[in-house]
């Protein structure tokens, strides 16, 4: 196996506490050795030890590729007209998922995968180095399994989502769906994915029927996450945590027993500020979670309905802008939250022996991310020890 010393680092975030200062774990005038796919070393540039290849970063920062943590990447078509209407006024219906649940079924294999591939490369050029992706635009056993298969070529973070919606065809038989979803839909869709998911809102899945859902995939060894609180109070977060689900997701219209029940247990609060922008929607209140003890994550939530953005660097800035997030807490939220939302420890960390996943921005500190938003500061990418971006201008 290469090693390759990435050296000459002038902020380096590790979100390791013992390597560096603060939550951050942040060393300055800092090195890197990458063994293979793995981290073999980390510290002060002067200490570092040789390598095989070598890497000058000529002062800027670098920190741990981000953890996206919540994207639906299989789909086709898009939904440009929604986007605009709403934008001129019209409030967002959870209904619009069935305009791209027409286009998805209606694709074929080929444009699906060669969709998703677009989408992860577009994210991994903005650092990404580790994406979480969703079924849940097929909503029949044979689409929701192929959706799956799909995801499983880019992702080993793949979730079934049967129930993102009620399939139209079962619009006037919800228990008929949800026996499909826990029963024939599962059996096929549980090979390929690791997590199971619900949509627990108002027009998708009550309360029960999202516990029915949960469970149901919880037997067949899949870990729960949920879709929760987004577009009003709901069962949702309390749901999660009571079943200890990984993450709930959205967290945006929360009671103080919400607040506390996410801080009482083992759920993180996955935040995705791409849909209250992309749907005009009031942001969550990220202070109020952290000042509550709530470990929490941020991620994009891509889609062609209410998000569709595979920016990271985007959702730092907003979390920063409009969550009331420090720069710190966002980066750390997109590194190391989306690491602990997917129970991952291997990412989203720069120590030895972690996934040799690098970001490396064109700037001279990680601040920047928010501080110059919509700037293309990722320059360089390494994802499990392979140069994936390398910058244009060298
Ligand atoms: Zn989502």
């Amino acid at each position: 196996m290469a090693t390759t010393l990435i050296t000459n680092i002038g902020s380096l975030v590790t979100n390791d506490p013992d390597l560096g200062a603060g939550p951050l774990g942040l060393i300055r005038d800092a090195a890197l050795v990458l063994d293979g796919d793995r981290v073999a070393w980390v510290g002060a540039a002067a200490s570092a030890p040789d390598a095989d290849a070598r890497h000058d970063a000529e002062g800027r920062a670098a920190h741990p590729g981000f953890v996206d943590s919540h994207a639906h990447l299989v789909f086709a078509g898009d939904r440009t007209a929604e986007f605009d209407a709403r934008m001129s006024g019209q409030a967002y219906q959870a209904g619009g998922i069935r305009t791209t649940v027409a286009a998805t079924r209606a694709a074929s294999d080929e444009h699906l995968a060669a969709n998703a591939a677009y989408l992860v490369e577009e994210a991994a050029r903005q650092g990404t180095t580790t994406i979480e992706i969703k079924s849940g635009y097929g909503l029949t056993v044979a689409d929701e399994e192929r959706a799956l298969r799909i995801a499983s070529a880019f992702t080993t973070e793949t979730t079934y989502l049967g129930a993102h919606i009620v399939a139209p065809e079962y619009a006037d038989d919800v228990a008929g769906y949800v026996d499909l979803v826990t029963g024939p839909m599962l059996d096929a869709c549980a090979p390929h994915a690791r997590w199971v998911d619900v949509f627990c809102e108002r027009g998708a899945f009550d309360g029960d029927q999202a516990r029915a859902i949960l469970k149901a995939g919880a037997a067949r060894g899949l870990i729960p996450r949920v879709h929760a609180n987004q577009l009003g109070h709901g069962p949702g977060v309390q749901l999660a945590v009571e079943l200890g689900a990984a993450s709930a997701d959205h967290c945006t219209h929360l009671t103080d027993a919400d607040v506390d029940a996410l801080a009482a247990g083992d759920t993180v609060a996955t935040l995705l500020p791409g849909a209250e922008f992309s749907t005009r929607a009031v942001y969550p209140d990220a202070r109020r979670l952290f000042a509550a003890g709530v470990d929490i994550a941020l991620s994009t939530d891509c889609n062609p309905g209410s998000s569709y953005t595979t920016s990271m660097p985007f959702c730092i800035a907003l979390a920063v802008r409009d969550m009331g997030m420090t720069p710190d807490q966002a980066l750390y939220a997109a590194t190391a939250g989306g690491a602990r939302a997917l129970r991952r420890a291997d990412v989203g960390v720069l120590r030895p022996g972690a996934r040799a996943d690098v970001v490396e921005l064109d700037a001279p500190s990680h601040v920047h991310l928010a501080y110059r938003p919509g700037v293309p500061l990722v320059r360089g990418v390494w994802r499990a020890g392979l140069r994936v971006r390398a910058s244009d201008r060298g």
